[in-house]
């Protein structure tokens, strides 16, 4: 089935940071394929911004060689890529200083949605914001798009959120979190509001646990510096499994609406309560034969950042009081794959009796690899001989059951990037939940800091460190096995 595409209005995309790894894996890829999906209007313009210096035929040489590396298909031989690099410019320009900024405001059209995107270290955020006020690029119309990290903890978030205050309005910043442009994720608000069957169920009556899982197979050779300042909780937990939870926590807003979504998430992350320092497992790397570990990949060879991280948490508030989140990420795990599993109770009563074991429903759904669904349901092993029971699995791929190709459903930034072209922040955080996020994440790492807590050693291509595996046992619980 093709999916129904709705052009967006014409519009300006300003990129810093064209030259950068962001732009040229995620950004410039994307925006090709939306254009091959007729997304794109021929007024379209983007327009790459760094301080190197390159004109426009170099950058288009680079786009393309960026579009054929990360992702561009069949369509980049057809003449397609010739067409969209017509759509394509570049002015150097240097966020810190006065040059190129002229040039860069003699590009723009009057009259078009305009947007900005900074992909460049955080750091140059402010720069930014206040050049293109001074330079009268941006008015209050335009949008910026900002990457995360977005602060390293609450002091920063809230120094970086006044700084874009004083140039733009919340309604113009569009503060990414990659996970929220996912299929699977959008789909687990649709799943959840658009069908009568699982909201009732949906509360701690009738739910045992939730578990999230978001597990890569990489190590962070090649981003260590940064990585190591960070670590898994404030490059994973603090966004990407913290929005997961909310969306999986939040009440029924009144409408799919930016502010009603962003107001229930937020109620969310205020309901949750510290985590006991008992109920965290701080993971790293180790080596094994084969391959080096953790403190390899990083300059501090004595370096206590966290690769891994599994908590348990608690929301206090009428629909959750008493069921426990359980949480993990981590690098170097067994398999890349992300899912929250919806773990429902035992039915009350066996009238099977208890030859037939317990069963449970778990409604899993399924980030990454190949997004969808599974439901968990008890049913009768086949076959004479009495009553034997067994959980089998509904499936779903939502490729496969919407008849698309993987290739047909836009990636994350390709999506997130029409939806500021478009005006709608839904899927972006406001700057009052990354503080409120960061305001949660904080007393963790500080009560780390405060113990001298050193991370538990778990071996490469594992599920993590042993305890992480007893944070679960302890509950008579167990998490589910990490699948590719
Ligand atoms: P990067 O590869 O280091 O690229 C940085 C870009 O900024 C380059 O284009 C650089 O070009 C430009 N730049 C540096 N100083 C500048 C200045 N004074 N004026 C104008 N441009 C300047 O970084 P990245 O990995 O693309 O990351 C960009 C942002 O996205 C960061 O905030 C990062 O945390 C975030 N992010 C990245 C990823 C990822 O996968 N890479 C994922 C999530 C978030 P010149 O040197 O030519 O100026």
């Amino acid at each position: 089935m093709v999916s129904r595409v709705i052009p967006v209005d014409p519009f300006d995309l300003v990129i810093f940071g064209a030259t950068g790894d962001l732009a040229r894996r995620k950004i410039l890829p994307g925006l090709f394929r939306r254009f091959c999906s007729g997304q794109m209007p021929e007024e379209a313009r983007i327009i790459g911004a760094a301080r190197s210096e390159m004109d426009d035929d170099a950058f288009r040489q680079m786009v393309a060689d960026a579009v054929r590396e990360f992702g561009g298909g069949q369509a980049c031989e057809d003449g397609t890529l010739d067409s969209f690099l017509q759509h394509v410019g570049y002015e150097h320009v240097d966020a810190m200083g006065d040059d190129g900024w002229k040039g860069l405001r003699a590009r723009l059209r009057p009259g078009l949605v305009r947007a900005f995107y900074f992909s460049v270290a955080p750091s140059l955020f402010g720069a930014l914001a206040e050049r293109l006020r001074s330079f009268k690029l941006a008015d209050d119309d335009s949008r910026v798009v900002v990457e995360k990290p977005f602060g390293h903890d609450l002091a920063s978030a809230k120094a970086l959120n006044a700084t874009l205050a004083q140039h733009f309005h919340e309604t113009q910043i569009y503060r990414i979190d990659h996970y929220l442009g996912k299929e699977t994720v959008q789909n687990l608000m649709a799943v959840r509001f658009g069908n009568m069957l699982f909201e009732p169920l949906w509360n701690a009556q009738y739910v045992d646990h939730i578990q999230i899982t978001v597990a890569e197979t990489v190590d962070v050779s090649g981003r260590g510096s940064y990585y190591d300042k960070s670590g898994a909780m404030r490059d994973m937990v603090q966004n990407h499994l913290m929005q997961l939870l909310c969306l999986i926590a939040m009440e029924p807003p009144a409408r799919f609406e930016p502010d009603s979504v962003r107001d229930e998430k937020l109620k969310v992350i205020r309901a949750l309560d510290p985590v006991d320092y008992h109920h965290i497992v701080r993971g790293q790397y180790g080596a094994d034969a084969s391959q080096p570990g953790y403190r390899v990949h990083v300059e501090d060879e004595r370096s206590t950042t966290e690769s891994f991280v599994a908590l348990k948490c608690h929301i206090s508030n009428w629909r959750w009081a008493g069921t426990p989140f359980y949480l993990r990420t981590g690098k170097k795990l067994k398999a890349r794959a992300s899912e929250i599993a919806v773990v429902f109770k035992d039915a009350p009563h066996s009238i099977f009796g208890p030859d037939a074991g317990t069963h449970r429903n778990v409604l899993a759904i399924r980030l990454q690899p190949n997004e969808g669904m599974t439901l968990d349901v008890t049913i009768k092993e086949p076959g004479p001989g009495g009553m034997r029971l067994k959980d089998v699995a509904l499936d779903m791929s939502f490729a496969e059951a919407l008849g698309a190709d993987a290739e047909d459903v836009p990636d994350a930034y390709e999506r997130l990037i029409m939806d500021v072209i478009r005006g709608n922040q839904t899927l972006f955080m406001r700057g009052d939940e990354v503080e409120a996020a960061w305001n949660w994440t904080d007393p963790i790492i500080a009560g780390w800091n405060r113990r001298g807590e050193v991370p538990k050693p778990y071996e490469p291509g594992s599920s993590g460190p042993e305890d992480a595996l007893m944070l679960m046992h302890r509950d008579g619980r167990r998490w589910r096995d990490i699948r590719a």
